[in-house]
């Protein structure tokens, strides 16, 4: 008999063809394999009907590690057409269903990575050592389906030895389209700034050797450029950031192994599994009490961002060294995005780094490293990409529409839905300047294309300025399909319910900034969202945002707002107006917009936190995004609960001004950690008791927390505890960011769902 299969799902690109090959083989039937151009697999077998049943079965149970099979449809014919043998046939161009999808990168294999270790073998020191079960996917595929030519290895004519591993069933590199050695594959080079080459054995670990002397390089990876130095010694890395003006931002580093990084960092078990999985993700970490790297590295923080190397090159730059990690941040200008072309590279860079180490392959597709952290053995995306994108999320339902969604203009990215998939595309950043905004369009554009999907809306942020909202417009006009704005924080509470797979909660948003349906600043909103509609219930104390975003950058400004009838504020005010860039002139001229009323309102939880870190003199101006509120985290942590105040909420508004007054009149009784842990506390036990109050009244089961605020693990613990113990369901973020990263994932389902 003879059977017709059709696999969907993550097929192609993870050794899928060599796998049903030899399942065929092994089970005596004959037929075929092929790629389809929509990322999909057809197979047709003939055989006995036992053995394809047997074949049928070992296709879902036995399938290669990074492959996903979504649906597997099957026609069985009677008659046979008489094939002899099974053969992996040319790929077909033929798109027949959307929702397939090209594989993530894949981190370097432990086979691998052993060959990359032994003298004996071909491939021993080749940084670009890779075969079925790993190496780069998304950022080398120009097109589907996923053949050699469709890729960045195109340029790379496979000698003999290569093509013999590739065309040997039996060989791990079977059908390997990156298959390639130091003969016939990508080359490595050590350059100076200006791009000479320069004459040494072993490029690689020679660019470690000088890192570890305190020079600064750029290296060229699967998906970008990064910025390497050392991590011990503090120069280079005031260096980097007098040149890159990145004060205070902290910088990823990227361990030797496990061991190495577990000298200087917590590392619980979940925690190492994240480490060393095939994503190899950027993970925070808790610095250990005698941690003894630079300072500078993570300055005011109490977690480090840890990655082990994913890739061969990576693991030989720590072959001459001692070093236990390199600083390893992506190479972007400040609203740019990060560099993939060599020329780019030294234009941009030149003046920054003292060494190149650059290879002769192109990227595809740029992509930066994903950033993760744990909540209790609960894990938080904080920036999915690489590893995870293009890599869907799946939802327990099928959307109503196709949606395309832009996000919002920081450090965003882009979604589409299908189904029940919500494809997320790689980090863009933030949408400033004309490169990014190039690269949002580029990644939804690529998205569509390589999802097949037929977009029936699009979605944006209600912000009336916002770039990504203007591309949004030029697109649903190329695509003739309607244009759906979404209200900020319902887009991250709908988001959270189809990743929960829940269809009604009440929906806690503590965040930064969101443009509101009033048009005002909202950020501290709780969203009651059923199956008709998101509503507004409840949310923070509107709060004076004076000179509307300074107020953001110096949060002095915050604290003057909310404390502007607290008796003797204004000398605590003085007392610090050196901070403020015209210092006393600017403090008075804020005093008098307060008097007079000149000045926006602003929900946001965000705001509270700045203005709690400026109160604690724990930092006085953002010089990156959540800077204050990451440090109040920072500061808090290990601390207790001082404060004697409950949470005011009068009607549906939890109060603030009473919370920062009271850490003001505590100032000299109790320590900067006790305070700012109490105020995490009292916001947290403030927005749980409102939520839980209101789910009993609408009597709903659920209650979730999103916005940027939930990175904070004791905030959002403490919000857990408390539901819980009132006998509801907590739900949170797993795969979706909480922050700005997941806001397009849930415009698509917000725009799916409810939008008209
Ligand atoms: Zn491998
Ligand atoms: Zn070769
Ligand atoms: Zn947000």
């Amino acid at each position: 008999m003879r059977a017709e299969i059709r696999v969907t799902g993550i097929v192609q690109g993870v050794g899928f063809r060599p796998f049903v090959y030899r399942t065929a083989v092994r089970n005596q039937l004959r037929g075929y394999v092929r790629n389809l151009g929509d990322a999909g697999v057809d197979i047709v077998v003939e055989g006995t009907k036992d053995a394809i049943s047997k074949f049928l079965s070992e296709l879902r149970s036995k399938a290669p590690p990074q492959a996903r099979i979504d649906t597997l449809k099957v026609r069985y014919r009677d008659v046979e057409q008489g094939i002899r043998e099974f053969k992996i046939l040319g790929s077909s161009d033929k798109v027949v269903v959307p929702g397939s999808v090209i594989p993530p990168d894949i981190a370097i294999c432990e086979n691998c990575m052993r060959e990359l270790r032994d003298p004996k073998n071909r491939r021993f020191r080749y940084f670009f050592i890779t075969c079925t079960d790993c190496g780069p996917r998304f950022t080398i595929i120009n097109r589907l389906p996923y053949d050699r030519e469709n890729t960045t290895m195109k340029d790379f004519l496979m000698c003999p030895e290569c093509r013999r591993e590739y065309e040997d069933p039996l060989d791990r590199r079977f059908h390997a389209q990156t298959v390639a050695c130091p003969k016939c594959g990508p080359k490595v080079f050590l350059t100076d700034n200006e791009g000479n080459i320069l004459d040494v054995e072993d490029p690689v670990s020679e660019c470690g050797k000088l890192l570890e002397e305190g020079y600064i390089a750029l290296v060229k990876g699967n998906g970008g450029f990064h910025i390497a130095a050392s991590t011990l010694q503090s120069e280079p890395i005031l260096k980097l950031r007098k040149l890159k003006s990145r004060r205070q931002k902290p910088f990823a580093v990227m361990a030797r192994d496990v061991r190495a990084a577990k000298t200087f960092a917590l590392i619980d078990r979940y925690e190492e599994e994240l480490l060393t999985s095939p994503v190899r993700p950027i993970v925070l970490l808790k610095k250990r009490e005698d941690y003894y790297l630079s300072e500078e590295i993570s300055p005011g923080l109490h977690t480090i961002g840890v990655m082990l190397p994913y890739t061969g090159l990576h693991a030989m730059l720590f072959d001459k060294t001692c070093e236990p990690a390199f600083i390893m941040t992506s190479a972007n200008r400040a609203g740019e995005p990060i560099v993939t072309r060599n020329e780019e590279a030294y234009k941009k860079f030149g003046s920054i780094a003292d060494y190149f180490l650059i290879h002769d392959r192109e990227i595809a597709n740029r992509c930066d490293d994903s950033v993760v952290r744990m909540h209790s053995g609960s894990l938080r995306v904080l920036r999915r990409s690489r590893g995870y994108a293009p890599e869907p999320v799946k939802l327990k339902w099928k959307a109503k529409r196709n949606v395309l969604a832009l996000g919002v203009d920081t450090n965003t990215n882009v979604c589409v839905l299908y189904q029940d998939k919500g494809f997320i595309s790689q980090y863009v950043g933030d949408i400033e300047k004309v490169e990014t905004a190039e690269f949002l369009e580029e990644a939804a554009k690529y998205l569509m294309k390589i999802t097949n999907v037929e977009v029936e809306a699009v979605a944006c942020d209600l912000h009336p300025t916002f770039n990504s909202a203007r591309i949004a417009e030029k697109i649903a006009e190329e695509l003739g399909a309607p244009l759906i704005k979404v209200q900020h924080h319902y887009a991250h509470i709908a988001g959270l319910a189809a990743e929960a797979g829940v269809r009604e909660l009440i929906g806690i948003c503590c965040d930064g900034f969101g443009y509101g349906l009033d048009g005002k600043a909202w950020g501290g909103e709780i969203l009651y969202l059923n199956e008709d509609e998101i509503t507004r219930l409840a949310h923070l104390q509107p709060q004076p945002m004076v000179g509307g975003d300074l107020a953001a950058k110096y949060p002095i400004r915050m604290v003057a707002g909310i404390l502007r009838d607290t008796e003797d504020i204004y000398s605590w005010l003085k007392n610090r107006s050196t901070l403020l860039p015209h210092g006393e002139i600017e403090l008075n001229l804020i005093l008098k917009q307060l008097e007079r009323g000149e000045f926006t309102e602003t929900t946001s939880c965000g705001r509270i936190l700045d203005a709690a870190s400026a109160l604690l003199d724990i930092c006085h101006e953002r010089t990156y995004e959540g800077e204050p509120a990451m440090k109040v985290e920072a500061t808090a942590y290990g601390g207790r609960r001082v404060l004697k105040l409950k949470p005011q909420i009068e009607g549906h508004v939890l109060r603030t001004t009473e919370l920062l007054e009271e850490v003001y009149v505590n100032l000299k009784n109790y320590s900067k950690r006790d305070l700012a842990f109490s105020v995490e506390e009292y916001i947290a036990e403030g927005v749980a008791s409102l939520a839980v109050d209101l789910a009993k009244q609408h009597k709903v089961d659920y209650v979730g927390f999103s916005g940027g605020v939930a990175y904070n693990e004791h905030i959002s613990e403490a919000i857990r505890k408390i539901v819980e113990k009132r006998g509801l369901k907590f739900v949170s973020h797993n795969s979706v960011p909480p922050g700005d990263g997941g806001v397009s994932f849930g415009q698509a389902v917000y725009a799916a769902e409810y939008g008209k």
